[in-house]
């Protein structure tokens, strides 16, 4: 492999040049009259946007030329605009970078819950994902999502399948993922009425059907098996206080298993990958999502302290995670020479509270560079959140944006005691985390641009966890 290049090698944009280069100059000439003081072509909140940037232009760079190599340095001459300037226009925070366009984003995401034109039909097993999106983007905006409550309740209760589970819709077959945005989407509008709806012991059974004999889930009867189906399995059956042994029909059974978790940290562990990430099934490619699914779903089996370090190569996957935030970009990309994606900021940056918790270490990771891409390349101009400049916003991104801005703002920190109500079920791990202050060290947010708290594992407000939890515990049996 080829040395690294100098840092010098690596030099400023045109535009940053032409700054750097005319205040300089500004300074020789107020430096020897003063007649020149208000000539300032960068403000002084402009100046110190530059001087982080210049700080961050680490050169990690082997020299080798490649298509990935030329499509990164595209992104990044497309990303620095927003990093360097407001090429939206939009209003300033005290620290420079563009504020949280609130409004526009609660409009785009109540846009995106709106009816759609008939080109999106094959969209539609995807709707419980669109549903779950919208809903989580508007409340980490602040926005009171009570006004669909029957809607979703009404939406949900027809895709649930007769023998467990959702699909996409009204008579389509269920799968592990349209389940778990359901059942997000349901707690988090919350209700009896709409905790009700959902069939708990045709659940467990269509659960059951999922658990394979090496400890992992499959996503649906006879589909694939990987790591997204662990965590979503584990959602649910927590959330739901859902019992950890296995149905009596369940196909594990013949195998000898007899719980949900009978080898599953084994299983995890086998999709830790050597270069620290993890993969969606073992042999394969590490990614930022299946990594969040792996670190969430061993947090939810037990405390991430005694799972995670049970587990997992703690360090290689702390290089692994790090790695993945771009320089200068400070968003992150979701694999080993991959492009900076604002949808990472969760993936990826998500992991940090877990990692963080499982390793008694605090700011391992660096949440000002992560909040400023967010703030100046992930905002579209007219709403909505996006993967990175050029690109057109929706509700996938917007949703995951917005909860990398809430883990680079809020400390999350699991305590040891939990709220007597909560615990003592099966998979009560998840509900010892705490929302404990912010990240004031390092901001460079403003008070208008702070988005609510977001629970770590399950990705929806606390409120709502803590109530859909107390709900199903007073619940004895199904
Ligand atoms: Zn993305």
């Amino acid at each position: 492999m080829a040395a690294p290049r100098p840092s010098s090698s690596r030099t400023p944009s045109s535009r940053l040049e032409g700054i750097l280069a005319d205040t300089d100059r500004i300074q020789e000439l107020s430096d020897s009259d003063g007649e020149y003081e208000d000539m300032g072509t960068a403000t002084q909140e402009e100046m110190a946007n530059i001087a982080y940037l210049e700080s961050v232009r680490i050169p990690i760079e082997d020299g080798l030329t490649t298509e990935s190599s030329a499509v990164t340095e595209e992104t990044l001459q497309a990303v620095l605009p927003f990093l360097e300037s407001n090429p939206n226009d939009f209003p300033l925070n005290i620290f420079g970078l563009p504020q949280l366009q609130r409004e526009k984003h609660i409009n785009f995401l109540k846009h995106a819950l709106g009816d759609y034109p008939r080109q999106f039909a094959m969209m539609d097993a995807s709707r419980p994902w669109l549903l779950y999106w919208s809903l989580q983007g508007l409340t980490a905006l602040g926005y009171d999502i009570s006004e669909y409550r029957e809607r979703v309740a009404h939406t949900f209760t027809l895709a649930q399948h007769p023998e467990g589970g959702y699909g996409g819709g009204y008579g389509q077959l269920p799968h592990l993922a349209a389940t778990y945005a359901a059942v997000l989407s349901i707690v988090m509008v919350g209700g009896s009425e709409a905790y009700e709806s959902i069939n708990r012991k045709a659940m467990w059974r269509y659960l059951g059907q999922m658990k394979q004999p090496d400890g992992g889930f499959t996503m649906a009867p006879g589909g694939e098996e990987d790591i997204r189906g662990a965590f979503c399995a584990l959602v649910v059956l927590s959330l739901l206080n859902i019992p950890i042994k296995l149905p009596p029909d369940a196909p594990a059974r013949t195998h000898g298993l007899t719980s949900f978790l009978d080898n599953l940290g084994e299983w995890v562990s086998e999709c830790q990958t050597y270069e620290g990430g993890i993969s969606a099934t073992p042999l394969n490619e590490a990614h930022g999502a299946y990594a969040f699914c792996g670190v969430g779903c061993l947090s939810i089996m037990g405390p991430p302290k005694e799972m995670l370090n049970k587990y997992l190569n703690m360090s290689t996957l702390i290089h692994w995670l790090s790695s993945r935030q771009c320089a200068p970009e400070g968003g992150y990309n979701g694999r080993t020479n991959k492009l900076v994606d604002g949808c990472y900021s969760h993936w990826v940056g998500g992991c940090w509270s877990i990692v963080e918790a499982a390793t008694a270490s605090t700011n391992i990771c660096n949440r000002s560079a992560l909040a400023r891409y967010i703030l100046s390349a992930a905002q579209a101009k007219k709403g909505g959140l996006i993967d990175k400049p050029g690109k057109k916003p929706d509700a996938y991104h917007s949703c995951y944006n917005l909860a990398g801005l809430s883990h680079a703002q809020h400390r999350y920190t699991y305590e040891a005691k939990v709220q007597e109500d909560l615990g003592g079920g099966d998979l009560d791990a998840p509900y010892y985390w705490k929302a404990q202050g912010d990240y004031d060290d390092e901001k460079v947010w403003g008070d208008t641009d702070i988005v609510n708290e977001v629970h770590p594992i399950f990705v929806i407000p606390f409120k709502a966890v803590h109530d859909c939890r107390r709900y199903f515990m007073e619940k004895e049996g199904f």
